[in-house]
């Protein structure tokens, strides 16, 4: 029995399922998750002494690799000096200063301790801010797991939602309307319909939580467009794609500028950290300035602080992104030449340092509806073997996977030789 295989059994009689996190489980590929000791670079060593070269980057944050002797560094000096204090401190608004000059739609900013935190607190802002109670979201787009957003699409296009899990209430839910992603047509429908009860529309901008689907051309504008109409506030939920698809995130990258962003992962080079941010307007309702209430313990926290400035510091280099797509653009090619040579359909979906690959006839992939038709038992097949080869994969079909700094051209070529290796066996 692996050591992975004796923790984990051990792990289930102390925590629901083994794992603080449910994807963490395997449940989507099967088999017993890997356990880690330890992380260096683009490389994660689990508890078998196996290495792999690692593409989730603990889902994002990752994005200088894994324990960078300077966020390290910081973190430990940080630490010296306290670990809390739930009072201010300098470094609050060094990072805040930090993230405006990179995401310059954000005027103020608040910290708080996760994506989940972030997302929740940018919908009730932008509730109290319209003093409208609907909210937009997309099918496939993940925002945390604050009741408001745990909803799906009710039967039928233009319905009101139903809630993905029990314990969230169907007065709430049917506040939150749920729309396909890249769908023009559909988003007009609804604001036709209910734009004067819209409070806001969240979007993953690149969504990377139903694999990888980037927006297609015309979709962020029509969400811009529509929001300007109604008076709905537009949220951008960059807490993946913030700082990795670009340096300023998506909306640098696609060049649309949304009223509110929120944000976390890189944000805390990997310590408990989120954030949301915007238009000064809509940000001073919040409390003390405002009557909209939010609050954090830990917000801010000065070691989680200094893992985010030095994250940040580390990603402003001078080609920091150029290389980062260039290496993954190197990743979704090899794959789909080793795919091909192999006779087996993939395409592949990437943005900045974040990609999806797809077993599917199809030339492209822009949708819930396309994604989730996907061959899902080759992918458990293709994780597995890819496992076994000493790589990485997020485990589940549906989810993106990330590129870090410390990457080489190297590690990249090694992964799509393993990969060729492992489509030849599973066919
Ligand atoms: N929004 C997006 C786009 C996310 O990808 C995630 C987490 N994967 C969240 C929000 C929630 O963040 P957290 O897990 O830190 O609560």
């Amino acid at each position: 029995m692996s050591r992975s295989a004796e923790l984990f059994a051990e792990a289930q009689t102390v925590i629901p399922g083994g794992v603080n996190s449910p994807v963490r489980a395997f449940r989507g590929v099967g088999g017993t998750p890997v356990f880690f000791k330890r992380g260096e670079g683009a490389y994660l060593i689990d508890e078998d002494d196996r290495r792999y070269i690692d593409y989730v980057g603990s889902w994002g944050p990752m994005i200088a690799g894994h324990a960078h002797p300077q966020i390290i560094g910081a973190v430990i000096e940080a630490a010296r000096h306290g670990l809390s204090f739930g009072a201010p401190t300098a470094i609050e608004t060094v990072v805040a200063r930090k993230v405006i000059e990179l995401v310059p739609s954000i005027e103020l900013l608040r910290m708080c301790s996760s994506g989940t935190e972030a997302t929740m607190s940018a919908i009730r802002i932008a509730r109290g801010y319209t003093g409208r109670d609907k909210i937009v979201k997309f099918e496939g787009c993940y925002h945390g797991h604050s009741d408001s957003l745990l909803v799906k699409a009710g039967s039928g296009m233009l319905t009101l939602g139903v809630p993905t899990s029990p314990g969230v209430p169907a007065e709430l839910a049917q506040h939150t309307l749920t729309l396909p992603y890249n769908d023009i047509a559909a988003l007009e429908a609804c604001f036709q319909e209910y734009g004067a009860q819209i409070a806001g529309v969240i979007v993953e901008p690149v969504a990377g939580n139903m694999n990888c689907i980037p927006p297609q051309p015309g979709f962020l504008e029509a969400l811009r467009a529509q929001c300007d109409a109604s008076g709905a506030v537009l949220i951008f939920d960059e807490v993946m794609t913030g700082f990795r698809v670009a340096r300023g995130g998506a909306q640098q990258y696609y060049g649309i500028t949304p009223d509110m962003t929120t944000l976390g992962k890189i944000i805390g080079g990997g310590m408990p950290v989120g954030a949301f941010g915007g238009k000064r307007a809509i940000m001073e309702k919040l409390s003390p300035l405002g009557p909209v209430y939010q609050a954090g313990t830990l917000s801010g926290n000065p070691v989680a602080m200094a893992a985010g400035l030095a994250t940040l510091e580390l990603l402003c280099a001078e080609g920091f992104h150029e290389r980062l797509s260039a290496l993954t653009e190197r990743l979704c090619r090899g794959l789909e030449t080793a795919a091909r040579d192999a006779g087996i359909p993939l395409c592949t979906n990437r943005a900045g340092g974040m990609f999806g690959f797809f077993f599917t006839e199809r030339p492209s992939v822009s949708c819930y509806a396309e994604a989730t038709a996907c061959d899902t038992e080759r992918f458990k097949r293709f994780f597995h073997g890819m496992l076994d080869e000493g790589v990485y994969l997020a485990p589940s079909a549906f989810e993106a996977g990330f590129l870090s700094s410390a990457h080489t051209e190297a590690d990249i070529d090694a992964t799509v030789a393993a990969a060729g290796r492992v489509f030849a066996r599973i066919g």
